[in-house]
């Protein structure tokens, strides 16, 4: 059992992050990242900076993002409404704060604005079937009509500090009939500047991989 709030304020998975007899700047800021030159199979390829490559092990913040989601705030200086792909941050040198929330401020509400997406896949890639966070996932939602894509929209998650939308990449399926070539194309650019550390490699390939196929499972080709 878990709160929408919660699964927006969860978080990352990284190991050294939980384990105190490691450095790890996100719990201690200035200490150090052990995971730059240490197990880093779960870590980013995207946005990720000299002080922090974790990632963001929500699932629902993937898809809060492919939806425009915002996200309804109150505090001592009053509410404010933020849209979703502003809520989280990238580490930058202060990666301690995941979110741009502020100490005094609490989630009340979080609202999806209502949506002309006709076919939409979320797919998780993940080491099990079950209770594991996602390697790679993609929340992956087409306008169609007929075979022509009217609008598209992206988000990864896994890959990044926070939840990644893949806009340029969004831009390129619109108004393109649906097809393998179309979806690759999509793929191959919504992975420009994707960056591995190592262990985590295999993501540089499993990324585009998976955005392939979220698409072709959500257009039924
Ligand atoms: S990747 Fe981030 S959370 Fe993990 S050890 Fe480095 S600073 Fe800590």
């Amino acid at each position: 059992m878990a709160t929408v709030g919660g699964n927006l304020m969860q978080r990352t998975r990284c190991p050294y992050f939980y384990d105190t007899a490691t450095t790890c700047n996100k719990r201690e800021p200035g200490s150090g990242c052990s995971a730059l030159n240490g197990f880093n199979r779960m870590h980013a390829i995207f946005g990720a900076s000299e002080h922090c490559i974790a990632v963001n092990p929500s699932d629902m913040n993937v898809a809060l993002v492919a939806l425009d989601a915002s996200v309804h705030v109150s505090g001592p200086k009053g509410d404010r409404i933020i849209q979703i792909q502003d809520f989280h941050r990238l580490p930058g040198d202060q990666p301690d704060k995941d979110t741009i929330l502020d100490r005094s401020e609490l989630i009340t509400s979080v609202s999806i604005p209502a949506s002309t997406l006709t076919h939409n896949h979320y797919l998780k890639v993940r080491d099990r079937s079950s209770y594991a966070f996602a390697l790679v996932s993609v929340a992956a939602g087409l306008e169609l009509d007929g075979k022509t894509i009217r609008q598209a929209r992206l988000a990864m998650g896994g890959v990044a500090h926070k939840p990644w939308r893949l806009k340029e990449a969004e831009q390129s399926l619109q108004g393109k009939q649906v097809s393998i070539e179309t979806f690759q194309q999509a793929a191959e650019i919504a992975m420009r500047g994707a960056k591995g550390y190592g262990d985590n490699n295999f993501k540089l390939k499993l990324g585009p991989n998976t955005i392939v196929e979220a698409l072709k499972i959500a257009s039924r080709i």
